[in-house]
């Protein structure tokens, strides 16, 4: 029979994107500056993520996949601001609960001397042993759901979409991540690796775009930067606040077709999510004017903390604006503001 332990993991590690999501966001919370991820067969087989990140320090090894093990949660304040993305300590415990699932890591670049950590289906370290290995960390999850076996077979049947999904997802890591390499590839059962895409450690988000989509995408776009005056609409929450929407955008021409790549990817706080809302508005500014096609977005969403809730789902990527609807107007406003400014 299924443990507890492995049902509430099966809640925080639901699929291939929640596998990426997590052990991506490690790579940033431990300071990366550069990501391989790499997957064999898609994912089925193996999932790879590398970083050159802090390293796990060995008075760690025996906690760090313990469930609710977090290096990263100081105080009740940070709870709140939430610096880091991870803070539930409930990844690596789900994966050794999930997986084949193991761990490389060093402290130190010289030697290229590093430790491979493996565990029980617990998440209590099983040994560890020496291996070459770069600074950083490298944590492989193998046979994802092996012990579930309906998800297993369902990832394996819907694995086209999951691995496409998964790659969308890396896309927006890649492009919203400045200064930090990104590469991913995959390994078939058959043939030779395929490189998706890579970025360099690029400046600015607008030369990750161009890595990801293509230079050519550039043209299309114009930089959106809007200030959005927000007055609070529920009573007792939150002080008068601007909201920041940085990112890119479609070329606001009117009647003009398909010049861009369908892409909408949206953040908050540079934290990829799902604003299915936000999305609607702007593709419905953009149809006002004849648009057909809907735009390419890539917007974060810079605001206050308090202004929104991150943990209302297991995944963090669902999020729920207080001033949602206050939100939408004042951002249609801007946007009509931006195509009457551009047809001058
Ligand atoms: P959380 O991210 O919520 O702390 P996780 O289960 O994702 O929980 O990770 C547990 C701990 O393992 C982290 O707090 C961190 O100390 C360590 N860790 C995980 N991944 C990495 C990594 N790539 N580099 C360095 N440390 C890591
Ligand atoms: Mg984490």
């Amino acid at each position: 029979s299924r443990s507890v332990h492995q049902i509430q993991s099966g809640q925080v590690i639901v699929d291939l994107c929640s596998v990426v999501k997590e052990l991506v966001e490690n790579s940033l919370d431990a300071g990366a500056s550069s990501i391989e991820v790499r997957f064999r067969n898609n994912g089925i087989d193996a999932i790879e993520v590398q970083d050159n990140g802090s390293g796990i320090a060995p008075a760690d090894y025996e906690t760090v996949a313990l469930k609710h093990y977090t290096s990263k949660l100081a105080s009740y304040a940070d709870l709140t601001s939430l610096s880091t993305f991870g803070f539930r300590g409930e990844a690596l415990s789900s994966l050794c609960a999930l997986s084949d699932f193991h761990i490389l890591t060093a402290r130190a670049t010289d030697g290229a001397k590093g430790t491979r950590l493996d565990f029980e289906i617990s998440g209590k370290l099983r040994g560890t042993s020496v291996v070459a290995c770069q600074k950083g960390t490298t944590v492989v999850v193998e046979n994802l759901f092996k012990n579930l076996p309906v998800r297993r077979r369902e990832l394996e049947r819907n694995v086209k979409r999951e691995y496409g999904k998964v790659l969308t997802l890396l896309q927006a890591y890649a492009c919203i991540s400045t200064g930090v390499k990104v590469a991913v590839s995959n390994q078939p059962k058959k043939g030779k690796k395929v490189v998706a895409f890579a970025t360099n450690a690029n400046p600015t988000t607008r030369e990750n775009i161009a890595n990801v989509y293509g230079a050519k995408t550039l043209t299309a776009l114009i930089p959106l930067d809007l200030s959005l005056e927000m007055v609070p609409t529920e009573p007792g929450h939150d002080s008068p606040h601007t909201v920041h929407l940085r990112g890119h955008i479609s070329r606001p021409v009117v009647g003009e077709g398909r010049q861009t790549p369908d892409r909408q990817m949206f953040f908050v706080n540079a934290r990829p999510c799902a604003l299915p809302q936000v999305s609607k508005a702007i593709n419905e500014v953009y149809k006002s004017y004849n648009i057909t096609q809907s735009p390419f977005i890539f917007a974060n969403l810079v605001m206050d903390t308090n202004a929104y809730d991150v943990n209302v789902s297991p995944d963090k990527r669902t999020i729920l604006l207080h001033d949602q609807a206050a939100l939408l107007d004042t951002l249609k406003e801007s946007l009509h503001a931006m195509f009457a400014a551009h047809e001058q």
